[in-house]
């Protein structure tokens, strides 16, 4: 176990956000010494039993809002993911000077010997990240799927200490963890998102970018050959404040995966239809039970990034579990999930497409007459490049919530658009009726679901719910 940061002992530590990963790090912090003050501004009667518990550890806890003068007194502030970085105590600490930085930030320090294996990227984190862990626990190593993907890293770092973190980081995250230094970093795509967080683009990939923020000559990097974004943001890496485009090369060594070429380390063999990694045929596609291209540019980026983490990781028996592992992975909810068939219609439950680009693959990769439902809180990007891969297998469109108006602005004119209202029974409805037998129906909304839904999770799980009752 790693000590407390001398600094960290010597004032307050203010933990802003007492959900589970201010929790996890409140407590944490607390255990190893710290003087702590988590504020909350939900109601106690909603954070009562976190509140006592995080009391009996030592920390002061204040609920229904927050100090701001004392947050802007304190050391360290800890926020939790969901605070916006706009909101008073932030903008307090930011004001005062005080360090804002992520929970996992406060995880790694105290993690000891535990290696990472950390994911960014636009796309594909969460499916990629599952698979490291998974890969990783097939070659009989113990591993803890962390960050993004669910269980703060706090959480894993107070119960116990694995040889490994699979670690999916956001941009936000990465922002807010300047410790990070895994021992293998991978990008697995780029395109525009956030844009309803951030000023521009360029911001957004600035804070991917801080992924090679530690980069240093022993730093491992599995990049998407595929993505000049994702090459380009290994080459400005290095450049830790503001976007400086080709100033350094990042340090450490890179590992490519690739769709189609043959140079690389990982890549997809069309003719042969198999995952080659490290010069062998690693799986045949037909062994790995998931839906699309870029499933495969996942399963080949973990592959790749479990191969590199260790010597041992690419030797004749550890390949042959990890390939085991690959054909007993399967799809995580949510993520082009197959809800069921019903009266020939074939409902695909793909919520977590929050992006244009994520709903991109759902429709490329889509060979049934398509109806598909677009909709949601919009996030500032155009929907236009749907319009022509859609032409080609999609029956309607119908859009819905809040962005419906810019939907129908920007697809109405060149394929079939029907616009609705912020009603999803009535989305659905309107769905199974003009749906026919040997359809698909498929939610991919490449928008958030904060208009409607409480999260993108509520939002499938009401389309699964209200498609069985089509049954
Ligand atoms: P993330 O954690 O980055 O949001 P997920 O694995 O949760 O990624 O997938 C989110 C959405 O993106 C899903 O709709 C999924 O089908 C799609 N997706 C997954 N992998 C990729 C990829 N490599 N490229 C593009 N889209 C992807």
């Amino acid at each position: 176990m790693t000590a407390l940061p001398a600094g960290w002992r010597e004032g307050e530590i203010a933990i802003i956000g007492l959900a589970k990963s201010g929790t996890g790090a409140a407590a944490l912090l607390a255990r190893e010494g710290a003087r702590v003050y988590a504020s909350d501004s939900g109601e106690p009667e909603t954070l009562g039993a976190t509140a006592a518990e995080l009391r009996i550890l030592g920390v002061d806890v204040e609920t229904g809002g927050h100090d701001l003068e004392r947050i802007a007194r304190a050391k360290l502030v800890v926020a939790s993911p969901g605070v916006p970085p706009g909101a008073p105590p932030l903008a307090a600490a930011r004001d005062a000077g005080v360090p804002v930085v992520s929970e996992i930030e406060v995880a790694l320090r105290l993690l000891g010997n535990t290696r990472i294996i950390a994911v960014t990227g636009t796309n594909g984190k969460t499916t990629t990240t599952a698979l490291v862990g998974h890969l990783l626990r097939s070659i009989g190593v113990t591993a803890i799927d962390a960050g993004n993907i669910g269980t703060p890293l706090s959480q894993v770092a107070l119960n116990e200490h694995p040889s490994w973190i699979a670690l999916e980081m956001s941009s936000f995250q990465l922002h807010d963890t300047p410790g990070l230094d895994p021992t293998v970093g991978v990008v697995t795509n780029l395109s525009p998102d956030h844009l309803d967080r951030y000023a521009g683009v360029d911001d957004y990939y600035a804070d991917k970018a801080m992924l090679f923020r530690n980069a240093s000559s022993a730093s491992r990097w599995v990049l998407n050959a595929d993505d000049d974004e994702v090459l380009n943001l290994a080459v400005r890496g290095a450049a830790t404040s503001g976007y400086r485009p080709y100033t350094q090369p990042t340090l450490g060594k890179t590992h490519l995966f690739s769709l189609g070429n043959r140079d690389c380390e990982a890549y997809y063999d069309r003719n042969r239809e198999a995952l080659v990694v490290l010069g062998d045929v690693l799986l045949d596609r037909k062994d790995l039970a998931l839906f699309g291209d870029h499933n495969v540019a996942n399963a080949l980026a973990a592959s790749l990034a479990v191969m590199i983490a260790d010597p041992d990781y690419a030797a004749v028996e550890a390949r042959e579990r990890i390939a085991g592992g690959l054909r007993s992975f399967r799809a995580l909810k949510h993520r082009l999930e197959v809800a069921g068939e019903y009266d020939g219609v074939l409902w695909i439950n793909d919520s977590k497409a929050t992006n244009v680009s994520s709903t991109l693959v759902a429709i490329q990769g889509m060979t049934r007459p398509t109806i598909l439902l677009l909709g949601g809180r919009h996030k500032g990007e155009p929907y236009t490049a749907l319009a022509e891969p859609f032409g080609r297998v999609g029956k309607r469109v119908i859009a819905y919530g809040e962005a419906a108006p810019i939907i129908e602005s920007d697809l109405g004119s060149l394929i079939s658009v029907e616009r609705l209202g912020s009603s999803f029974p009535d989305v659905i409805a309107r769905a199974s009726e003009i749906a026919e037998s040997g359809d698909a129906i498929l939610l991919s909304p490449a928008c958030s679901s904060y208009d409607m839904f409480r999260n993108y999770e509520e939002r499938g799980a009401d389309f699964k719910r209200l498609a069985t009752g089509k049954a």
